[in-house]
């Protein structure tokens, strides 16, 4: 047994499943995984002191690569002049400044810890100025594990949200509505049935979370005229696109629409917990101390990850995007080629940078889609590049992410382990 299964026997004693968060336990590819020790730049390393390349990226927070220097300098020297004060700080006017300058839509913002928080309080603060209960998601777009978000079930028009978790009250699911994904006639049916009933719709900007489902042209601008038309604001979910995708996210990308809310998270805290709420002016006044809508937390704000959060934005430049950009564009090509070469059914998606495998033949526009895939052939192809070095996401349905630091050597080791993974997929 090596020490990654040997601290996985060891973990699951004490931790359920061994792990803090699901997807990290390997559960739909299968094995022991990785414990990582340490990171830098592309790299993570395994309790054994293996080396791999790292497509994971901490599930997107590292843009520039692990450890950077200047972050990991600017955490130090935060952590120098205090953990915690539960009081303002300079720093995190500095950091609503620099997340407003790049997306002007952010007209004031409010920091949390995690993206479940940004959206918890986007979808509480949509209820609270609008006085209307009903929240419209899509199937297939995740939003973090608040009650009311986890819905996901349903298919065809629009379903009646069924709690996505035990423990989620039929009551706390009950005014979530779930429509397809990328589909217009669904969403025009629910507005017309219940659009004065409809507090908001909240959408991925891009969704990765069920692979990488970029929206069809015109649906984010459909949702917004809906949603405009009704009364009901737009959430829109920045959490994984933000600052990834480009210097103001996917809304940078797409443009030609404004969303009332727009939720923040992963490279805003430059690996660090930290997440964000923006916004309308008129609606973000609306939480307390201003308004009636409570929100709070005792690490919100917390100056090591507002110190992060500032270093990762500052060294975000043209030149990390059109890096990333060129990696993710190698890759992609270099992966289809490779699945195409072993005679393996397979569609690359992509979002700007953001970019998944789906292991079928046909392209995926819905969750249905993303679902009907041979995730044995991925859990094939994942473990053959494990034991290649390099590490993807444990999952199908998760984005494989890049980084600043990925160079030609990264690449290189990636490239080499492709085509053996591929007849690995294959078989
Ligand atoms: N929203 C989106 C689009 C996400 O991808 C995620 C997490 O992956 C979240 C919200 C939840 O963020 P967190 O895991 O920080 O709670």
């Amino acid at each position: 047994m090596n020490a990654d299964q040997d601290l996985f026997e060891r973990a699951r004693k004490v931790i359920p499943g061994g792990v803090s968060s699901p997807v990290r336990a390997f559960g739909s590819v299968g094995g022991a995984p990785v414990f990582v020790s340490r990171a830098s730049g592309p790299y993570i390393v395994g309790a054994d002191g293996v080396e791999y390349v790292d497509l994971v990226c901490s599930w997107g927070p590292a843009l520039l690569g692990h450890a950077h220097p200047e972050v990991v300098e600017a955490v130090r020297g935060a952590a120098g002049r205090g953990l915690s004060f539960g009081a303002p700080t300079e720093a995190e006017v500095e950091l609503a400044e620099a997340i407003r300058s790049r997306v002007p839509a952010a007209e004031l913002v409010r920091f949390v810890s995690t993206g479940t928080e940004a959206t918890m309080t986007a979808v509480r603060l949509a209820r609270g100025a609008t006085g209307r209960d009903i929240i419209v998601k899509f199937a297939g777009c995740y939003h973090g594990h608040s009650d009311a978000l986890l819905a996901a079930a349903g298919s065809g028009v629009a379903t009646q949200g069924l709690p996505g978790s035990a423990g989620v009250t039929a009551a706390a699911a009950a005014d979530t509505i779930v429509v397809g994904y990328n589909d217009p006639t669904a969403l025009d049916a629910v507005f017309e049935r219940m659009g004065d009933r409809i507090a908001a719709v909240i959408t991925e900007a891009a969704p990765a979370n069920m692979g990488v489902v970029p929206p069809s042209a015109g649906f984010n601008a459909l949702i917004r005229e809906l949603t405009a038309r009704h009364g009901a604001l737009m959430i829109l979910d920045e959490v994984l696109t933000g600052f990834r995708v480009g210097p103001a996210g996917w809304l940078g990308l797409e443009g030609g629409y404004r969303p009332d809310l727009i939720t923040f998270g992963k490279v805003v805290g430059g690996g660090m917990p930290l997440a964000a709420l923006g916004g309308r002016a008129d609606l973000l006044g609306m939480l307390a101390p201003l308004g009636p809508v409570y929100q709070a937390g005792t690490l919100s704000g917390n100056p090591l990850a507002t110190a992060a959060g500032l270093a990762t934005l500052r060294l975000a430049d043209d030149a990390v995007y059109e890096h990333v950009n060129r990696r993710s564009a190698e890759l992609q090509s270099a992966v289809g080629e490779a699945l195409s070469r072993a005679g393996v059914p397979h569609v690359v998606q992509n979002a700007g940078n953001l970019f998944s495998v789906f292991f079928r033949a046909e392209p995926v526009r819905t969750y249905d889609d993303a679902k009907d895939q041979d995730t044995a052939a991925f859990a094939r192809f994942f473990h053959s590049m494990l034991d290649s070095g390099i590490a993807l996401p444990p999952s199908a349905f998760e984005a494989w992410f890049l980084s600043a630091a990925h160079d030609d050597r990264a690449m290189a080791r990636i490239t080499d382990a492709l085509p053996q993974a591929a007849r690995a997929a294959a078989d």
